[in-house]
C-alpha cells in the first residue's frame, strides 16, 4: 500500500483522483485550503480509514510522510485565478517549492498538474511538448500561465540537481461531474445556464476552439504517468484532440439539455487563446494512453450531475 498526497484534493480533478487512488488500494492524504474546492466533493470518503483530510495552504511548508505526491493545488478557472493574481503565483511557485522539498526529503515521486496554458495563445497547432509557447507575461492570464511555467522549471531543476523523481502533465481543458457550478469555466457555465433557462454567454464570436477531455480519461492518464519509469519525466500532454468551436459546444449543450436558452455574445477576455488542441503522440507512446470518452457521453454524464445537484 502506497501513501499518496493529493494537494488540491477537494477540487474538481483532485476529488476524482482521491477516489480512484483509494479504489486502487492506496492510502490517500487529501490537502486543500478550500479556496475553490469543497468538502462536499470528498464527503463520501471521510469515513474511509485510509483517507485523511488536511486543511493546509501549499504556500506554507508541510511535513508528512509520503510515497507519491500529486500537486494539483491551484485555482484553474480564469475567474478564480484572476481574483487574487499574486496569491495564484504564490500557490504555483511556493507550492511547487514546498511540495518538491517534501518529495526530496521523503524520496517521493511527484507529479505536477501543469497546463496547456503554458502554450499561451499558440502559434503552433496542434500543440506538442516541444513547442515553447506564446505567453504575454503582463496580461491577465499571466499569473496562472507564468506561475505554472515557473513550476515546471522548478520541477526540472529539482530533478536535475537533487534527483527528485518528477512527472509533468500538461493538462488540457477537462470537464465532468463535481465542477464547481459557479466556477466560470465554459462547460459548467453553459450547462448551468442551459438547465436554468438563462442566456448562454459566448465570449467573442464563438469561432475560437478548445479540445475537451472527460475527467475519467484524465485520471487514467495521471495515474499512468505516475507509474512510468523514473527515466520519463515528461512534460506530456494529457487531453482529448477532438477540437470544437465554442459555438458548436453551446449548440450541443442546448440540444442535449433541450433548453430554450438564447445565446448572447459578450466581449472576448484579454489574451483568450484562439485555438487549442493537444498532440498526444507522446502520451500514446510513453503511457499507452489515449482518451476513451467522447463528448456526447461525457457531456451527458455532466449534465446529469448538474441536474441532480443544482440548487
Ligand atoms: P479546482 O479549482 O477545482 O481545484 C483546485 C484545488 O486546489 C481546489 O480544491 C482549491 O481549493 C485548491 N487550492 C487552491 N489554492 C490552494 C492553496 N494555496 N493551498 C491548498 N489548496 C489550494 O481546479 P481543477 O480543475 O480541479 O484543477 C486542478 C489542477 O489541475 C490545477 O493545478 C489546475 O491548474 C490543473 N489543470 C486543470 C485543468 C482543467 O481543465 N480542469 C486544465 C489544466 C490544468
Ligand atoms: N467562454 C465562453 N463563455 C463562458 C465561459 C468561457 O465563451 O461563459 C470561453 C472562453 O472565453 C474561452 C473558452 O470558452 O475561449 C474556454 O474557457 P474556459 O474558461 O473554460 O477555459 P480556458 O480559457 O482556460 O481554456
Amino acid at each position: 500500500m502506497k501513501r499518496i498526497l493529493v494537494t488540491g484534493g477537494a477540487g474538481f480533478i483532485g476529488s476524482h483522483l482521491c477516489e480512484r487512488l483509494l479504489d486502487l488500494g492506496n492510502e490517500v492524504i487529501c490537502l486543500d485550503n478550500y479556496f475553490t474546492g469543497s468538502k462536499m466533493n470528498i464527503i463520501h470518503l471521510i469515513n474511509n480509514p485510509y483517507f485523511e483530510l488536511i486543511r493546509h495552504d501549499v504556500t506554507m511548508p508541510l511535513f508528512v510522510e509520503t510515497d507519491e505526491i500529486y500537486n494539483l493545488a491551484c485555482p484553474a478557472s480564469p475567474v478564480h485565478y484572476q481574483y487574487n493574481g499574486i496569491k495564484t503565483i504564490k500557490t504555483s511557485v511556493m507550492g511547487a517549492i514546498n511540495t518538491l522539498g517534501l518529495a526530496k526529503r521523503t524520496k517521493s515521486k511527484i507529479l505536477q498538474a501543469s497546463t496547456s496554458e503554458v502554450y499561451g495563445d499558440p502559434e503552433v497547432h496542434p500543440q506538442n511538448e516541444a513547442y515553447w509557447g506564446n505567453v504575454n507575461t503582463l496580461g491577465s492570464r499571466a499569473c496562472y500561465d507564468e506561475g505554472k511555467r515557473c513550476a515546471e522549471t522548478l520541477f526540472m531543476n529539482y530533478h536535475n540537481q537533487n534527483k527528485v523523481r518528477i512527472k509533468i502533465a500538461r493538462i488540457f481543458n477537462t470537464y465532468g461531474p463535481k465542477m464547481n457550478s459557479n466556477d466560470g469555466r465554459v462547460v459548467s457555465n453553459f450547462i448551468v445556464q442551459a438547465i436554468k433557462g438563462k442566456n448562454i454567454t459566448i465570449y467573442g464570436d464563438g469561432s475560437h476552439t478548445r479540445s475537451f477531455q472527460y475527467i475519467d480519461d484524465l485520471v487514467d492518464g495521471l495515474i499512468k504517468l505516475m507509474d512510468t519509469p523514473d527515466s520519463f519525466t515528461g512534460p506530456v500532454n494529457l487531453g482529448n484532440p477532438a477540437e470544437i468551436t465554442i459555438s458548436a459546444l453551446a449548440a450541443m449543450i442546448i440540444r442535449m439539455t433541450g433548453s430554450k436558452s438564447k445565446i448572447v455574445y459578450l466581449p472576448l477576455p484579454e489574451d483568450d487563446p484562439k485555438q487549442r488542441k493537444p498532440d498526444i503522440s507522446l502520451a500514446k507512446k510513453e503511457l499507452g494512453w489515449s482518451p476513451k470518452v467522447d463528448a456526447e457521453t461525457g457531456l451527458a454524464k455532466t449534465i446529469e450531475y448538474f441536474r441532480k445537484n443544482l440548487k
